[in-house]
């Protein structure tokens, strides 16, 4: 049976600096009027605001300065997140890139890659999609059927992925596709590939949300090429990378904070006699987001450790995402009001109205919590 242990963490002396710096790039920028506070901010794209927070040395953090990073530890990285992400900064144009393609490129990626990729990354002028999901696989990854097939300097794609957000928004996509057929072992002959989404023998056709936003594509390949060198990893080590990096991807504030600007609005709504059951309530949630976050960063610390605490990530995700997604369902029963579809305000209702659309997709994102609580029942030794 595994373990689960959270470790306590402590931040670096550096944290309370940062913090303070983060939040008055913020406030200047606010004043300036570059943004207004939004939920959900790190699917929602701002390619100017992304620039701005490369020029000041908020992306690629943790890289070597040869490829354009900070060497900033993992811990100050989280730091700086979770400020701009409390803060409902528009931080979504480059989240994927940071988060975790450039991570990729920069462990498994060929030298080429590194050098042409990550400067451009950290200096916020290049952004990333995620190309696993297809539509007969989904939660079953190992069922993925596009396929790329040996060709002179490189491979040629064909076939389809689906639930591809900002791919219309990205200059690149990290595909995951087979290069070898399905035998005995299933997670073998996987493979992930940079496509640069400007390539020929691509097509990319909008997927509308519930609410009638184009986030999601669909792309075709159409024996699209890829050169050698925009292979990430070995070939056939596919299935092996994209599940270590799971960790990376489901452990952080992102998974806890995306309705965050819905509950300081609700808490300014309720004012100072807030009734018995708001008290309640708002105790809750503050008693859920301190453990949240104190199982967040000793993740973090695993992972600056060296360590896979995959399942421990899967655990903040399925309790961080329910959370997140809770924040709308008890406002609305607390306060109820005609929620508006006002994405551009930042008042209670529209917050309301967008949480109250937006909150479904976060317990699927990144992996169903059905599937989530299968890898955590497994490590529980219950199946
Ligand atoms: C907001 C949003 C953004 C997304 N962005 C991307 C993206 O950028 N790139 C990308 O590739 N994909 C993306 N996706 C797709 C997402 O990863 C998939 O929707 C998800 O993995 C589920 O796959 P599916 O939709 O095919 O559902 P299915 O796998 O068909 O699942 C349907 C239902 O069955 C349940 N289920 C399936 N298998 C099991 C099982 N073994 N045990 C128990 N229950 C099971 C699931 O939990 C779910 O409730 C995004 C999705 C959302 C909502």
């Amino acid at each position: 049976m595994h373990d689960f242990v959270f470790p306590a963490v402590t931040l670096p002396d550096s944290a309370p600096a940062l913090r303070q710096q983060v939040r008055e790039f913020l406030q200047r920028e606010k004043d300036a009027g570059s943004f207004t506070p939004r939920q959900n901010s790190w699917s929602d794209g701002d390619a100017a605001f992304s620039r701005k927070l490369g020029q000041a040395g908020y992306i690629g953090m943790v890289w070597p300065k040869a490829y354009g990073g900070h060497e900033r530890t993992a811990l100050e990285r989280y730091v700086v997140m979770e400020e701009l992400l409390a803060g409902g900064a528009p931080v979504g144009a480059h989240w994927v890139a940071d988060r975790q393609s450039g991570n990729q490129i920069l462990r498994h990626g060929s030298e080429r890659a590194r050098q042409l990729i990550l400067p451009q990354i950290a200096a916020g002028e290049c952004f990333f999609a995620i190309g696993m999901s297809e539509p007969d696989s989904g939660s079953d990854l190992a069922a993925v059927r596009t396929k790329a097939v040996k060709a002179e300097g490189g491979w040629k794609i064909s076939g389809t992925k689906v639930w591809t957000s900002s791919a219309h928004r990205a200059h690149y996509l990290i595909a995951l596709v087979r290069t070898a057929p399905k035998e005995d072992d299933r997670h073998a002959g996987m493979t992930q590939f940079i496509v640069d989404l400007k390539s020929s023998g691509l097509k990319l056709s909008p997927i509308l949300n519930i609410y009638g936003a184009h986030d999601w594509n669909e792309v075709v390949f159409d024996e699209c090429f890829v050169p050698d060198d925009m292979v990430v990893g070995e070939v056939g080590g596919g299935w092996n990378m994209v599940t270590s990096e799971l960790a990376f991807e489901r452990s952080g504030p992102d998974r806890f904070l995306s309705t965050y600007q819905l509950f300081l609005a609700a808490m300014d709504k309720l004012g100072d006699q807030p009734d018995a059951r708001a008290v309640n309530e708002i105790g809750r949630f503050v008693a859920h987001l301190t453990t949240l976050r104190r199982m967040s960063t000793s993740v973090a610390g695993m992972l600056t450790e060296g360590k896979k605490p995959i399942l421990e990530a899967a655990l903040v995700k399925d309790i961080g995402t329910a959370f997140e997604r809770e924040i709308p369902e008890v406002f609305r029963q607390l306060m109820p009001s005609e929620p508006s579809m006002e994405e551009d305000r930042v008042d209670f209702e529209s917050l309301l109205g967008m949480g109250m659309l937006k909150a479904p997709g976060f317990t699927i994102r990144g992996g169903t919590r059905e599937i989530l609580r299968g890898m955590i029942a497994k490590g529980l030794g219950l199946r």
